[in-house]
């Protein structure tokens, strides 16, 4: 019996259990597939932890979402194709649900496919390497209960362990005299900690942009952006400020390149992550900056060195759960031997032409569509059901559009779905003036 290995139970480990059991009930002999996640419970990082630094087991925490997170696009631009937000919830609901919701959306479909029973909790994969004489990997993973070690043979891995979890921490002159807290947006949890305080935040994308956000929203007085490259350039509500890089900090006192300093009371690095998979061979590891095509990956999944080797979720993302089980149909369909993986000559072409047309690509408007087509030609190569995904495009571009219209707005607009039309209501409280992130507040009021 072939046998298949999915590392993590985050939304890509979910999805891809999920394509399994859909063949399965289609008839088809899937073999045995084995999750194994280190941590307590699913959903990756949308299981929300207050923990930072490392876990009760001694293992980097891989949580980096923190509390009062909302979704930062429209709920109707990830639905899953074949479990609507409407069947989850049993009718409409807007369009930026926070943190909890988003969650209970994931684990129902889980529940729904029944893959629980599928899943080893508590279980670190320590070791994947392949071994040319049984053509099979060996997978080491340690179970918390016992602490011991153990090795199974896989013909198949599937890697679906995320890439926002350890941090890129940069250095900058003065830090170690800051007499004042530095973290990473990893470690970041609770904005109240923050409340009449100055903060100095470090980078210019989603982190940076929400943090500052939220931070402002419970209570800090103020907060300075500091960008490297380029300002993000919103509309920034008072209290927010952006400038640009930082040069050195002296005691509390930031200075930025254009000569101007300001005071501050702590630091939040807002820098990105880093694909880290030290549990895999360095010949199998993927290594990558975070970019919308990784190199060596055919159609953003499959390992071209060794293509029983699949990774799932590893781009930079606008799209997210509709992809990830778009990616997921196709490593099953690989693993079915539904879908030819083809010559190695052909993978690496096939490769080389999106990322040529990667390299055109300029700006946020190029970015969607370059991840849109990448979706639709997944979609070209699986039974994943159909959705519109044109419709999803121009959510995508709207919500751009809204952003740029008010940043501490943009949350309250209100998208239709891809797969059953229903428009998400105005929720009943503005995002801005919204404190209460808990289920309970946003479903029933
Ligand atoms: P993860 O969710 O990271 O799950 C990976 C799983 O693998 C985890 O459960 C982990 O414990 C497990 N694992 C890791 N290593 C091992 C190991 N060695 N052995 C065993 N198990 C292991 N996306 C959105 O669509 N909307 C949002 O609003 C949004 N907000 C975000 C906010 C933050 C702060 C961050 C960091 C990301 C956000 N994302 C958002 C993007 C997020 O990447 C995806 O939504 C999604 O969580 C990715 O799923 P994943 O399964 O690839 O990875
Ligand atoms: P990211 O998108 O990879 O951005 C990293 C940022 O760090 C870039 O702006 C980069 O600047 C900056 N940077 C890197 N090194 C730096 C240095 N040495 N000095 C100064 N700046 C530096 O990472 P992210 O913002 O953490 O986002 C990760 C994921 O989390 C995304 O998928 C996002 O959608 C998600 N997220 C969602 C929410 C939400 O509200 N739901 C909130 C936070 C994050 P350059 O441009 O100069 O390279
Ligand atoms: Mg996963």
């Amino acid at each position: 019996m072939s046998r298949t290995a999915i590392i993590g139970a985050g939304p890509c480990g979910l999805a891809q259990l999920h394509a399994f059991e859909q063949a399965r009930l289609d008839g088809a002999d899937v073999g045995e597939v084995v999750c194994f996640e280190k941590q307590s419970d699913w959903g990756g990082l949308w299981n929300y932890t207050w923990r930072t630094g490392l876990d009760a087991h001694g293992d980097p925490v891989h949580g980096s979402m923190y509390r009062y997170l909302w979704s930062n696009g429209p709920k109707e631009c990830l639905e899953f194709a074949d479990y609507p937000f409407d069947e989850h919830f049993g009718g409409p609901i807007p369009s930026f649900p926070p943190r909890e919701v988003l969650f209970d959306y994931i684990v129902g479909r889980a529940k729904k496919s029944n893959v629980r029973q599928f899943i080893h909790f508590d279980t670190a994969v320590r070791d994947i390497t392949f071994d040319d004489d049984s053509q099979a990997f060996e997978v080491t993973v340690e179970s918390y209960d016992d602490r011991r070690l153990r090795t199974e043979a896989f013909d198949h891995v599937i890697v679906a362990t995320g890439h926002f979890s350890t941090p890129n921490v940069p250095e900058y002159p003065g830090f170690e005299h800051f007499p004042g807290r530095i973290l990473h947006s990893h470690d970041f949890r609770d904005a109240v900690e923050f409340a009449g305080k100055d903060l100095l935040i470090l980078g210019s994308s989603y982190s940076a942009e929400d943090i500052a956000l939220q931070s402002r929203k419970y209570g800090a007085r103020s907060v300075t952006i500091s960008y490297r490259t380029t300002p993000m350039g919103f509309g920034w509500p008072e209290g927010i400020s952006e400038v640009p890089a930082l040069q050195h900090l002296q005691g509390r006192t930031a200075h930025f390149a254009d000569g101007t300093g300001r005071s501050v009371d702590a630091i939040i690095l807002c820098t990105g992550y880093q694909h880290h998979f030290p549990f895999i061979d360095p010949e199998l590891r993927l290594s990558t900056t975070n970019n919308l095509y990784p190199e060596r990956l055919y159609k953003g999944v499959v390992w071209t060195a060794n293509p029983k080797l699949m990774y799932l979720g590893m781009q930079d993302q606008y799209y997210t759960f509709n992809m990830f089980d778009a990616q997921a149909f196709l490593a099953r369909d690989v693993v079915l031997g539904r879908v030819e993986v083809p010559d190695r000559e052909v993978m690496d072409a096939d490769i080389g032409d999106w990322r040529a047309r990667y390299a055109d690509v300029a700006g946020v408007m190029d970015q969607i569509d370059f991840q849109t087509d990448y979706v639709r030609d997944l979609m070209t190569m699986t039974d994943y059901p159909a959705f519109d995904i044109d419709l999803v495009r121009r959510h995508f571009v709207d919500w751009e559009h809204d952003k740029d219209a008010s940043i501490t707005g943009y949350r309250d607009r209100c998208f239709a779905s891809p797969c059953t039309g229903t428009v998400g209501p105005a929720p009943h409280t503005t995002w801005w003036d919204e404190l209460d992130d808990s289920l309970a507040r946003f479903l029933h009021h």
